[in-house]
C-alpha cells in the first residue's frame, strides 16, 4: 500500500515515516524544500525508492495537494505549525485549517478508488479546557476545547501564545464558525468550502467512500530523528524538556501537561490503518499526566546512568498534583496499543538531546 505522510520533515513525522517503512508500506512525505527532503532520503536510504518525497512550499494555497495524493491507499496528515509564539492569531490558524482543509479537498477531487482512509495528526489541545484549582477532570474523545477560541475571540491578538495554538487544533479538527472573521479566504455560509475536518466529512459525505481518523495526542517526548541543525530548530514540545534537564527551567512539582512517546504515536497511525473499525473514530493517545519533576525523577530513577551527572535533581519525592487526566481506553481497546513508559522514554530523549554538539 501506498501512504501520503505530509509534512514529513516534523519531529513525529520522521518516526511515523519510519514505522510505515518498517511495515512494509510505500511512503511519498511531502516536504517544504529540497533540503528538508534530501535529509529524510539520506536517513531512510536503506528502504531505497519505498520511501519518495514532493514538494509542497504552501499548504494554505487552493489544490496544493492535488498532485501529491494521486494513487495513495491512505494519508496521514501531520504538517501544521505547532509554536506558542504567533502575534496574530491568523499566522497560526490560516495554515493549520486551511491545510486541514486543502489535503481533504485534494483527496476528494484526486483520492482515487484505492483511496481508504486519511488520518488528521490533531492534539489533546483540542480537547482539553481549563480545570478549576484543586479539581481533577478526566478528558475522553466527547470533549472538545471551545475555550481557546473563546479567547482569541475575546481577546485577538491579546489571548495567551498557547491559546492560539490550541484554537487553531480545535478548528482544524472541529470547525467553529465564529472565528473565521479572522480568515478572510473562508467563507462561513458557503457550504462547498466547509470548516474543518469532521465538518468537511459530514458536508461530502455522499461524494466518497474514505472515511477519517483523528490521532489526539498530548506532549510528545522521545528521542528526535529528524534534523535539528541547532538548539532553536528543536521542536515546541521537546524545548522545556531540554530546558529542565540542563537545568535552565526549574523544575515545579505542579502538573505540566499529560505526555506520550513519539514512537506510540507513530505506532498508533499504523494501527488505524489496519484496524477497520477504527474508521470516523478520535482516538486519545495519552501515556499519563506529568510534571517536570517527574523528568527529573524519571532521568535519575535505577539503574542511574553517568551521562545524566549534570543533570538537576530538583526535589524528588515532592507531592505531585494533576488535575487533567486523559483516558486513552479506546486506543488501548480498539487498537491495542500499550504505552512506553516514562521511565524509558525520558532517559532515551535525554541521552540523544545531551550527545547533540550545538
Ligand atoms: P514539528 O514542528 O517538528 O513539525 C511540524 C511539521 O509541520 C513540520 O513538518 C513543518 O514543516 C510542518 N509545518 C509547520 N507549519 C507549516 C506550514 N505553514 N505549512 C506547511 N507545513 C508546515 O512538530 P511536531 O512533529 O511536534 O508536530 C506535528 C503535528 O503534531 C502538528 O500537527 C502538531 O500540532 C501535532 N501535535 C504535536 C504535539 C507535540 O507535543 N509535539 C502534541 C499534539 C499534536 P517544516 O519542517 O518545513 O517546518
Amino acid at each position: 500500500s501506498k501512504i501520503l505522510v505530509t509534512g514529513a520533515s516534523g519531529f513525529i513525522a520522521v518516526w511515523i515515516v519510519k514505522y510505515l517503512l518498517q511495515n512494509h508500506f510505500m511512503v511519498r512525505g511531502t516536504v517544504r524544500s529540497e533540503e528538508k527532503g534530501e535529509y529524510l532520503k539520506e536517513l531512510f536510504k536503506e528502504y531505497g525508492s519505498q520511501f519518495e518525497y514532493v514538494i509542497v512550499e504552501d499548504m494554505s494555497v487552493d489544490g496544493a495537494f492535488d498532485e501529491a495524493v494521486k494513487g495513495m491507499d491512505a494519508i496521514e496528515h501531520t504538517a501544521s505549525p505547532f509554536h506558542f509564539l504567533a502575534d496574530n492569531p491568523d499566522e497560526i490558524i490560516k495554515p493549520a485549517v486551511l491545510g486541514t482543509l486543502n489535503i481533504l479537498e485534494s483527496a476528494l477531487k484526486f483520492g482515487g478508488v484505492s483511496l481508504k482512509r486519511v488520518v488528521v495528526l490533531s492534539s489533546t489541545y483540542a480537547i482539553i479546557e481549563p480545570v478549576p484549582e484543586g479539581q481533577q477532570r478526566i478528558f475522553t474523545e466527547k470533549d472538545w476545547n471551545e475555550f481557546s477560541i473563546k479567547e482569541i475571540e475575546e481577546k485577538g491578538k491579546d489571548a495567551a501564545g498557547h491559546h492560539k495554538y490550541k484554537a487553531s487544533k480545535t478548528l482544524a479538527e472541529k470547525g467553529l464558525y465564529i472565528l473565521f472573521i479572522f480568515i478572510d479566504s473562508v467563507d462561513n455560509n458557503n457550504n462547498n468550502r466547509p470548516s474543518a475536518a469532521w465538518k468537511f466529512m459530514k458536508v461530502n459525505a455522499e461524494k466518497f467512500s474514505w472515511d477519517l481518523v483523528t490521532i489526539n495526542p498530548p506532549f510528545v517526548l522521545g528521542p528526535p530523528l529528524h534534523d535539528i541543525p541547532n538548539i532553536a530548530g528543536i521542536n515546541t514540545s521537546l524545548m522545556d524538556f531540554y530546558r529542565v534537564i540542563t537545568g535552565e527551567l526549574k523544575a515545579s512539582p505542579l502538573q505540566y501537561d499529560n505526555w506520550v512517546d513519539v514512537r506510540d504515536v507513530a505506532e498508533a497511525h499504523i494501527r488505524v490503518l489496519t484496524t477497520d473499525k477504527a474508521g470516523g473514530e478520535r482516538f486519545i493517545i495519552a501515556a499519563s499526566p506529568y510534571s517536570l519533576q517527574d523528568i527529573l525523577d524519571a532521568v535519575h530513577s535505577e539503574p542511574s546512568e553517568e551521562t545524566f551527572s549534570n543533570v538537576p535533581r530538583g526535589s524528588p519525592g515532592a507531592d505531585m498534583v494533576y488535575s487533567v487526566v486523559m483516558d486513552s481506553s479506546k486506543a488501548k481497546n480498539m487498537l491495542g496499543l500499550k504505552f512506553i513508559t516514562i521511565d524509558k522514554t525520558v532517559k532515551g530523549t535525554a541521552r540523544n538531546l545531551l550527545s547533540r554538539q550545538w
